[in-house]
Parts: structure tokens; sequence; C-alpha cells
């Protein structure tokens, strides 16, 4: 009798575990690069989707190269998304790679209007890539990331359109409290000076002069000359406060800071979000609705 329950019993945990592992494995799995990107996937694919990002909090993707065990990751993934616009610059290669191999490789960028795009003066002819700083430009890659999911999951066509529908309402809310939030200072003060150039779309949208130290990359560093530059350019506009950002080294921003007396506002989120289930003001820095406000508020209340 004992034998038979014993039997019965290590059966139904056998059950028990195939079915749980079939409802993982029916999960569409997708391979993000960033948090941002990878946040967008969590939002269109909701309970569908299993997403990994391969570059977590702090990580700059401009220098990000891969590891054995991204590439491992990559080739499990049925769907790979990346930001593009040559953001993950030494990844390109790879993706081209992926793609030669048949697999479903987006850009969350490819379809963006090229108008809508910032052409960077520094020559490169290389569109600036940080395109999320702009909530309503960034909610433009919603219906990118919609088909990329149905065409890997045509079963979930519906429930992607959906939700990438609920997902653009968000960011239409999130752009007008950033609006109106700005807003709350006089134009005089809406100078954004910060590490590296990752600022140009979120200056276009929300009126703001934007200064970064670096470049659109962070490969290359910031000079002296650049130093003194700046130092020169915070006096002569009285401006009140400069800013260290996440995933950028915050050496010459504070030497900046200590050569002019100008204080540092704090530190923003540029190019990866902040730690999931960090919570700030109620959001959670670990997703793009929280990276957006913690930046927006952080700079209007230390320009204020
Ligand atoms: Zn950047």
């Amino acid at each position: 009798m004992m034998k038979k329950w014993a039997w019965t019993w290590a059966g139904l945990m056998a059950l028990a575990i195939t079915v749980g592992s079939n409802a993982a494995e029916r999960k569409l799995r997708v391979t993000a690069t960033t948090s941002m990107v990878a946040d967008l996937a969590r939002q269109v694919g909701g309970d569908r989707v299993q997403v990994e990002a391969l570059m977590g909090p702090g990580v700059d993707p401009h220098l990000y190269k891969a590891t054995a065990t991204d590439i491992s990751k990559l080739q499990r993934a049925q769907v790979i998304l990346y930001s593009g616009l040559l953001l993950e610059g030494k990844m390109d290669d790879l993706f081209a790679k992926m793609r030669g191999a048949k697999k479903k490789v987006y850009a969350v960028t490819q379809d963006l209007p090229k108008d809508k795009l910032l052409m960077p003066a520094d020559g490169s002819g290389h569109p600036d890539p940080h395109v999320w700083f702009d909530v309503q430009l960034w909610s433009q890659c919603v219906p990118t990331v919609v088909r990329a999911l149905s065409e890997a999951d045509p079963g979930g066509k519906q429930v992607y359109e959906q939700s990438g529908k609920i997902t653009q309402d968000k960011l239409a809310k999130l752009h007008h409290w950033a609006i109106s939030r700005t807003g709350e200072l006089p134009k005089e003060n809406k100078i954004l000076i910060t590490s590296h150039d990752a600022f140009s779309y979120f200056g276009q949208a929300y009126g703001f002069e934007v200064v970064g130290l670096q470049g659109i990359s962070t490969v290359t560093e910031a000079g002296l000359a650049d130093v003194a530059k700046l130092g020169d350019f915070i006096k002569a506009r009285k401006v009140k406060a400069i800013f260290v950002e996440s995933s950028v080294a915050p050496t010459a921003i504070k030497r900046i800071s200590a050569d002019t007396g100008v204080k540092i506002g704090g530190e923003l989120f540029s190019d990866a979000m902040g730690t999931p289930g960090q919570m700030e003001d109620g959001y959670d820095v670990g997703t793009y609705e929280g990276m957006i406000r913690h930046n927006i508020n952080t700079v209007v209340n230390a320009l204020k």
C-alpha cells in the first residue's frame, strides 16, 4: 500500500514538473540589450513573454562588448531586441551575424521617421541614438515591438496590439506630466549640463539647452580644454547645478564642480535604468517610467 502511494505521489510530482516547465517553455523568449528596451518588451509582451536584458543598472551600452554568456543568451532567444542607431556600437557586427543566421533581430528604433532623428554636429553622419529621453518619440518604437513579437508568436498578435495601445496611452500621460513638471522652471534656468551628450532629445522635447562634456558616445573622453570651456560657460550663464550620470564615471563633472563651485544636482539615469525594486516617490527606478520621473524630478528640484 505504502509503495503504491509513493509511486502515485512521485507520478504526480513528475506531472506537476512537466506542466510547470511546459508553461515556462511556451513563453516567448526575448533577449534585449538595454534595460529600456527590455522594459518596452515587457510592457508589450506581458505574460506571454520572458524578457532578459543583457545590460543591467549602470552599464554603458556604447562601450559594451558581448560576453560568451551573452552570445549563448542571444542564440537561445526567439526574438532579439536592441536599441539601435549604433547605441550598442560594439555589438553591431554580432547583430548582423545573428540576422544572417535567420534569427529574428530588430532595432526598436528602426521604423522611426528619419526626420525625427537628431543629427549631431560632430560630423559623424550618424543620428543621435538617445531617443528614449523624448517620451513621445520612444512611444513611436512601440509598433515595431508589437510587430517583432507578433512575427515570432502569431497567436499573440491581438494581445500584443492591445498592450501596445495601452503602453502608448501610458507613455502619452508620462510625456504630458514631463511637460508640465519641467514647465515649473523659468526659461533661463533650463540649462542641463551632464557627463555626455545623452540629453539632446530630452532638451528638444522639454525645452532645455543641453551641454554634454563628452560627445554622443562615451568612447572619447573629455579633454582639459573641454573642462575649462564648460567652466567658463557655467560662470557666464550662472548655472545653478550640473549632473552626473549613472553609467558614466563622475570624475570630470566632479572636477568642474570643484573648480567653479557649482553644485552637483544629483545623478541622472542616462543609458541604463536604475535597480529594479528601488522605489522613489512611489515609482520603481528600475522601470522606464521611474527612470524618467527620477531624472525630471532631480533636474527640476536642482535648477529651481
Ligand atoms: Zn549615451
